[in-house]
Order: structure tokens, then C-alpha cells, then sequence
């Protein structure tokens, strides 16, 4: 009797603990959610604060026929969901999409933008691609990016992401240069971990090693200066890859001029991290290329994916297991001998992807495709249309950002978006759970935020 008596105090004791604990992990969420600007989020997280902790406290504290049963029923349900977030469930197959050929930068529509009509360039691109010149055309005869008469013009932030620009049209010619004469001899791990360690006291928030491989590299040159057309050979055999964090609150306001300041910041921060690192690699003995904003010679997503920070998602960027996909990358290719890191892959990211389709229902132009990944030109992936997204960008006057704005991988490194992105990696379940929640929490359309006031000027 005394010990029956004890079982049932331990039971309403656990059931009220229960309560009392998630009552106030929501409302440290909701302070978190507050820190983070969420509105939607604090409101659910306060709601939920105040509802949840009642039937427990029921269960616990008053007296009703069958008490005992509902009060473990709660413990079961508590237990379940840990279990959901904790045991590995469901590990989705790794599909194999490696791409096949070389892409030709000339094909990416940053180049074709770039085209002045009546030039050799244009004249010859179109004769070769004739079905993408009205398309292209059209474009063109949008006001344009960062440009007056855009709908989202704002005199400050515009100018303000044009001198970031600036900066880095000044930083091209030191992408590459000349190599120190004497060869400091190089061990691969130790050195391996040197160039991480000073990525990241450059800035870098992860840095990842892989062999150069011939899909990374563009066949032909479609926008550094002076050189359109001239076929890439790039004779290095490892590629540095890093990625440097774009700032959440920004990236929030998507996709008004803020989130523009924020991208051309964020070129600017990984072109600055990529020449130290191209330089000190040179002052080696090494040659070493920087590749940065508006002079690539690589896809810096499928160079980053494969050295490990990430998967390429369905708006095709690339998504990092903490960052998601608000990131601006960075790569260096080098012929120091380097130790790349194992492959690492993340089936859970792309599996993800396939469920939660977020992106596509907010991209203002339809540009993300809602289905699964397809075979395109054979290689399985996700691909956005560029050309309408393109001609939002020129037709609003920012890079829009809005995908990256909504996507649940995109919120804050912190303990609680941590959590939930871990157990999104492990089990099924949790990427279920974890699309509702975050559906719940931030709307299936959230809302952008204002600001930020200092921005208002004069
Ligand atoms: S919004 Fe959803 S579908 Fe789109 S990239 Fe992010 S996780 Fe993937
Ligand atoms: S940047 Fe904007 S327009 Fe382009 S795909 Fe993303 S949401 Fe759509």
C-alpha cells in the first residue's frame, strides 16, 4: 500500500515537472525568439508557455477518476517526442549527383547580363544561343540591379551595397600573382590545419579541403575583366572552401535593399579572407588563386560541398549544417599540398528539402521548382530558373534574398535552433516535427522585418 501510495506521488511529481519544465522552455524560447526580432515566435512561445504546463498540472495536482492513467499518458507523450528528437530514424539514402561535364561560365546568367548589345561578346553569345536572347533582352530593359527607378530603391542602403562592390572591384587584381621563389617545404595534415586555423582567424566561420576536381572548374571566362572567352585550365590540385556568415536580422528583411548591404558585405568579407589566404599561400612558394565575387574560375557551391560544409538545397545554394543557407563562400585553389577532408555528406539536408518546399511558396517570382530532384543535363538536382529570378532581381533593385530569408535552416546558431537542426540530422521524424514547428513558430509565409533604423537617413 505504502509503496503503491509512493509510486502514484512519483508519478504526479514527474508529471508536474514535466509542466513546469516545458513551460519554461518555452519561455526561454520566446526571451530567444524576442532577441531574434521573431514576433510570431515569442506570441506562440508565450501561448504555449501559459497552455502547456495545465493538464499536467492537472494530472498532478487534482483529484479525478482515472488520474493516474492521464498522467502517464502525458509522461508517454513527453517521452515519445524526446525519443522523436533523439534516436536515429530513417537515414535517407545518398544518391549519387556528381555532375558530370564542365559548365561554361558564359552560360551563367551574371555573364549574360553583363553583355552589351552591339558588342563581339553579345553578337556571338546569341548566335550561338539564340533561344536565350529575348529572354536576356528583357532583363536588360529592367531598371536593373542596385539601380534608381528599381522598386525597392533606397538611396542609402543602395550606395551603401555599391561600395562594397567598389572595394572589391578594387581586390580582383590581387587574385592571383606572383609566387615566392623559395619553397617553404609543406607537410599536408600539419599544413592543412594551419590554412583552416587562419581561415578562420580571418573570418571564416568553416573551412573545408578538397581535391580540385574538373566539374569545379568553368570551361570558359564569362566575366573577368578583359578576358571573356578564354578557355580556364587551372593546373591546382586542391581547393580551399569556406564560408563566411551573413547576419540573420539582415538577411530577415529580404527582400528590401537591407538584405543587398548585407550580401555585398558578405562578397566583400569572403574576397577579404580569400586573398590573405591566396597570399600567404603564394608567400610560401605556392601558387594560389583567390576566387571571389565577379571572378570566379570555379562553382564555389559544388567546390564547398564537397569539402564538406554542406549540400546544395533546392533553391541551389548551398546549405550548411549550421547556417543553412544564409552564407557567402569562398575558395581558393592552390597547389600546396593539402590534406582534403573525407568526404562528408548530409542525405538528411537534401531529404530536408524534398519535404519542406517552403522556398518555392515564397519566391515572389516562382522561380524554385516545387517537385523532386531531377536529371538535368545528368546530373540529380534542384534547379531554380534563373531567368525569372534574374529579372526580379533587376526589376526590384536587390538580390531578393527571400529564399534564404524563410528557410528553416536559416535561423541563428543558438542552443535551441542547434537542438532542432541535430535531431533533424538523425531521425525522420524530427524533420517532420521540425517543418510543423517551424511553421508554427515563423509562419508558412513569415513576415519580413522593418528596418533597421538607422537606415533611415536624413
Ligand atoms: S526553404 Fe525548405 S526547401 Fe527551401 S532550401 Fe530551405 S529547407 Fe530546403
Ligand atoms: S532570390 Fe527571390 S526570386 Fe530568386 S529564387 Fe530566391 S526567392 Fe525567388
Amino acid at each position: 500500500m505504502i509503496s503503491s501510495l509512493s509510486g502514484l506521488t512519483l508519478l504526479r511529481l514527474l508529471v508536474i515537472v514535466t509542466g513546469v519544465g516545458g513551460s519554461l522552455a518555452f519561455l526561454l524560447f520566446g526571451l530567444a525568439s524576442w532577441r531574434e526580432r521573431e514576433r510570431r515566435a515569442v506570441w506562440v512561445s508565450l501561448v504555449l508557455a501559459a497552455l502547456f504546463p495545465l493538464p499536467h498540472l492537472a494530472a498532478g495536482l487534482l483529484r479525478f477518476p482515472r488520474q493516474p492513467v492521464v498522467a502517464a499518458l502525458l509522461l508517454v507523450i513527453a517521452g515519445l517526442a524526446l525519443l522523436v528528437l533523439g534516436i536515429p530514424l530513417g537515414r535517407p539514402a545518398l544518391e549519387d549527383d556528381t555532375p558530370r561535364s564542365r559548365v561554361d561560365e558564359r552560360d551563367i546568367m551574371f555573364a549574360r547580363w553583363r553583355l552589351v548589345p552591339g558588342s563581339p561578346e553579345y553578337d556571338d553569345y546569341y548566335a550561338r544561343r539564340p533561344e536565350k536572347k529575348q529572354g536576356d533582352d528583357r532583363i536588360r530593359a529592367a531598371p536593373g540591379l542596385l539601380a534608381p527607378g528599381s522598386r525597392m530603391y533606397h538611396p542609402f542602403a543602395f550606395r551603401a551595397a555599391d561600395a562594397s562592390f567598389a572595394v572589391i572591384d578594387g581586390m580582383r587584381a590581387a587574385v592571383d600573382g606572383p609566387v615566392a621563389a623559395e619553397q617553404v617545404p609543406a607537410v599536408p595534415t600539419e599544413m592543412t590545419r594551419m590554412i583552416k586555423g587562419l581561415a578562420r582567424h580571418y573570418g571564416a566561420w568553416s573551412v573545408g579541403v578538397t581535391d580540385l576536381r574538373d566539374y569545379h572548374v568553368y570551361t570558359h571566362v564569362g566575366r573577368g575583366a578583359g578576358r571573356y572567352g578564354e578557355p580556364i585550365e587551372l593546373d591546382h590540385d586542391c581547393a580551399i572552401a569556406f564560408v563566411v556568415e551573413m547576419d540573420h536580422q539582415m538577411v530577415r528583411r529580404a527582400p528590401a535593399a537591407p538584405a543587398a548591404m548585407e550580401t555585398s558585405k558578405q562578397y566583400l568579407a569572403a574576397a577579404a579572407v580569400a586573398l590573405q589566404l591566396a597570399t600567404f599561400i603564394r608567400s610560401l612558394g605556392y601558387s594560389a588563386r583567390a576566387h571571389i565575387d565577379g571572378d570566379y574560375q570555379v562553382i564555389c557551391p559544388l567546390v564547398a560541398r564537397d569539402a564538406g560544409l554542406g549540400e546544395i538545397g533546392r533553391m541551389g545554394l548551398l546549405m550548411t549544417p549550421h547556417l543553412g543557407p544564409r552564407v557567402r563562400i569562398g575558395v581558393v585553389t592552390t597547389s600546396l599540398p593539402l590534406s582534403p577532408d573525407p568526404p562528408k555528406r548530409e542525405p538528411a539536408v537534401v531529404d530536408f528539402c524534398r519535404r519542406c518546399v517552403k522556398c518555392a511558396e515564397n519566391c515572389p517570382s516562382c522561380s524554385i521548382p516545387f517537385d523532386d530532384r531531377q536529371l538535368i543535363d545528368g546530373v540529380l538536382r534542384w534547379r531554380i530558373d534563373c531567368e525569372t529570378c534574374f529579372l526580379y532581381w533587376n526589376t526590384i533593385g536587390t538580390d531578393c534574398g527571400r529564399c534564404m530569408a524563410v528557410c528553416p535552416y536559416s535561423h541563428p546558431h543558438t542552443p535551441f535552433h542547434g537542438l532542432v537542426r541535430w535531431a533533424t540530422r538523425r531521425s525522420a521524424p524530427a524533420r517532420w516535427l521540425a517543418l510543423q514547428l517551424d511553421d508554427l513558430f515563423y509562419g508558412r509565409r513569415p513576415k519580413a522585418l522593418d528596418g533597421p533604423s538607422w537606415l533611415q537617413g536624413p
